[in-house]
């Protein structure tokens, strides 16, 4: 439920109506917009008399909020969310790409990596050092190593950080060295670490699961706003359909129908999606079209050798290339690139 205050509320009124709120055992959520203040509210609403509610001093009125998630809920906070991330931002009014390996393989592979994304616009450095790969025989990532790789990379470039993480001890280590975790697709759904994650005080990439609807989706971004962490950007990775051209189906439509119902920063990955480096930059350009805050793009020195997910990966030339043909689809959408 929401309690919508009337245009220019005094500060006082909207003081009676929280207090009136909390004396009831029950959590407000505060959205102050340019004129009209809303006051979220969370918990049992049995024991909230709202009768007296409508009577207080400036309240225009209580809008019911059916969906089970309520603080990644439009109607929480009606204004976009911007999340910061190290020295930038995602959001609206701006393109953020974040550009790396699939996996960090050496300290020099991720060097050249970065200065070759960073000279193309990217302003976030991708890199797994905990891989969920399908097979237990596949690489999984140099870890902690990894975390140090990525750190000294970022630093170097001036780029921010972002790493998948896949359990607590994986959080610890990451808040030492990087800006952003990586919530990923296979643990979309997996809850203790989603509270972990709204525990660690960094700001989370939540990536939507290969099965998950948008309201699960939903869902899974309010476990970790839940224990107090707001910075939530959601991913659009594609999700399995019946189709096996593509290695997922990228469901463009989440963009707008995510733009409705939530205030949260939404992203695409046009390269976990496809599945292949062809299809990557006319998802990537439909993305941004579809109203995309920012991209995730796998980028490596020599995909033919990639550790994983080399089909996917962009050589240099190809993410130069794909980057400055973004630019005016950037600028139409009203977006700084
Ligand atoms: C990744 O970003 O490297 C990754 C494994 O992505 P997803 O969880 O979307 O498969
Ligand atoms: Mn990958």
């Amino acid at each position: 439920m929401i309690v919508i205050m009337k245009p220019n509320a005094a500060p006082q009124s909207v003081e009676s109506v929280l207090s009136y709120i909390e004396r009831h055992g029950l959590q407000t959520h505060l959205s102050q917009g340019e004129e009209v203040t809303i006051i979220g509210i969370v918990g049992d609403k049995t024991k909230l008399p709202t009768e007296n509610l409508v009577s207080y001093k400036d309240v225009d009125r209580i809008v019911p909020v059916t969906e089970s998630y309520k603080l990644a809920n439009k109607k929480f906070h009606p204004e976009p969310t911007s999340v910061t991330v190290g020295n930038t931002r995602i959001g609206p009014d701006s393109m953020t790409i974040m550009a790396g390996p699939c996996a960090v393989e050496t300290e020099e592979q991720l060097i050249n990596i970065a200065r070759a994304v960073k000279k193309s616009g990217a302003s976030i450095l991708r890199g797994g050092a905990y891989k969920p790969r399908t097979s237990p025989y596949s690489f999984q990532g140099l870890e902690e190593e990894g975390l140090r790789y990525m750190q000294e990379a970022g630093k170097e470039f001036g780029l921010a950080t972002i790493c998948e993480v896949v359990s607590q001890e994986a959080i610890e280590a990451a808040v030492k060295y990087v800006d952003m975790i990586q919530i990923g697709a296979r643990n979309m759904q997996n809850f203790i670490l989603l509270k972990e994650a709204g525990r660690s005080g960094l700001p989370v990439l939540l990536k939507r699961g290969l099965c998950a609807t948008i309201d699960e989706w939903l869902n899974a971004a309010e476990y970790i706003i839940a224990e107090g962490n707001p910075n939530v950007v959601l991913c659009e990775r594609g999700i399995r359909t019946y189709e096996t051209a593509t290695r997922n189906t990228l469901d463009l439509s989440a963009i707008p129908v995510l733009r409705e119902r939530t205030h949260l920063p939404v992203i695409a990955d046009p390269s976990h999606s496809t599945g292949s480096y062809r299809y990557v930059s006319p998802m990537a350009k439909a993305a941004v079209a579809a109203g995309a805050d920012g991209l995730m793009i796998e980028v490596h020195d020599n995909p033919a050798c990639a550790l994983s997910d080399g089909p996917q990966s962009l050589t240099f030339g190809k993410f130069e290339k794909l980057t400055s043909e973004l630019k005016p689809f950037c600028h139409l959408m009203g977006r700084e690139f």
